[in-house]
């Protein structure tokens, strides 16, 4: 059996990408915010209707950069349940994670918990919309408008998730999306940073590119987050492609979801009302870890090869000095399984790895 990974990258035309290629040979610019990422940002900004975005360089910069603005050093209310650059760019910009635990069907941050999280010293509010289905954005920022918090979301799995009519990139005061190759829509390595006030898209971007206001003078304080023309070559070859990749995995994830429908001991994610969701992940919750367990060596027996994403649970991480217990978020990191969803999966394959979970719960 060929070896069947949870995800596999998709390659676009290699003549649609070596034709920006050739626009890179014809400049020799290859940074610096040349045409291609200029490119890339209009035709993501009108594909998508983004208030406005920045491209930059990886996922994680961009949750280090709206901590670096708005975390102040303080106590950032995060979800334990979440990729673990979630986590450690707080810890990076030294401020302090606060878990609040999740809710046990969306799996996003619990924001009836939020409240209770928040003290003198709370800064921000750090949500991942999970598998890219949204946080409760409304009550978020009501909460956040009467504590006078800013709101980021990691949005690294969002990308083509519409909430309510709209981007889910254009909720919080910055949201945050990943373009890593393991990703939906990717750049190889990439990301962006979405916001919608002037204000703010103006800080984002000084800070992206080493605070620099002209050649001679700097605005502020600033890292180097900058996307390549390289890494924006590859968006634009793929661009074009996402309409197909996201029917394609729509497909996969209907034959799960129809696979599973009688199975009462096994979850699928429950999606918030109101989400066109893009098919990022296909997350199943068993019963408990011995199922788990069981099913994934069943599975690897037959080379392929699910991951636990996310475990574990953040609040537990060796180097996150946390002494709260999140009991969902970490019952549910226990349970969790994402299993293998990319373009080109055959019917023979979905078969075998729904028969053989089945064979085990
Ligand atoms: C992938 C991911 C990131 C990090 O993105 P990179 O582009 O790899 O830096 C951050 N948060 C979440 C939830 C992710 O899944």
């Amino acid at each position: 059996m060929n070896r069947i990974n949870v995800t596999k990258t998709y390659l676009p035309s290699q003549e649609v990408y070596q034709s920006y290629l050739r626009k890179i040979w014809d400049s020799a610019w290859l940074t610096n915010r040349g045409a291609l990422v200029l490119e890339l940002e209009e035709k993501l900004k009108e594909s998508y209707h983004l208030n406005s975005l920045i491209l930059t360089t990886n996922g994680t910069l961009p949750i280090q950069i709206a901590l670096k603005l708005f975390g102040d050093q303080g106590e950032v209310i995060t979800t334990p349940f979440s990729y673990v650059a979630t986590t450690s760019s707080i810890l990076w910009e030294n401020c302090k994670p606060v878990f609040v635990d999740i809710h046990p069907d969306y799996l996003t941050i619990d924001e009836t918990k939020i409240e209770r999280a928040i003290t003198s010293k709370t800064t921000a509010i750090l949500a991942t919309h999970v598998y890219g289905n949204p946080c409760n954005v409304e009550v978020i920022e009501t909460i956040a408008k009467k504590h006078d918090l800013k709101v980021i979301y990691d949005a690294a799995h969002c990308f083509g998730v519409t909430y309510k009519g709209q981007s889910l990139f254009n909720y919080g005061d910055v949201s945050t999306c990943s373009f890593h190759a393991t990703k939906l829509f990717h750049t190889a390595e990439g990301g962006a940073m979405f916001c919608n006030e002037e204000a703010i898209y103006k800080k984002l971007f000084y800070s992206h590119n080493f605070g620099h206001d002209g050649p001679l003078k700097f605005h502020g304080l600033g890292i180097n987050a900058k996307m390549s023309e390289l890494q924006a070559a590859m968006g634009l070859a793929m661009l074009p492609e996402m309409g197909h990749i996201i029917n394609e995995r729509k497909k996969v994830a209907t034959f799960y979801t129809e696979s599973f429908k009688d199975a009462s001991n096994l979850k699928s994610l429950k999606l918030r009302e109101g989400t066109e969701w893009n098919y990022s992940y296909y997350p199943i919750v068993l019963e408990n870890e011995q199922t788990l367990l069981k099913v994934e060596q069943a599975l690897n027996e037959k080379n392929i090869w699910p991951r636990r994403y996310f475990f574990p649970s953040l609040n537990k991480v060796s180097f996150v000095d946390c002494i709260q217990e999140m009991p969902i978020s970490e019952s549910i990191a226990s349970k969790v399984l994402c299993l293998p969803l990319y373009v080109g999966l055959t019917k023979r394959e979905l078969e075998l790895i729904t028969n053989t979970i089945k064979k085990q719960i």
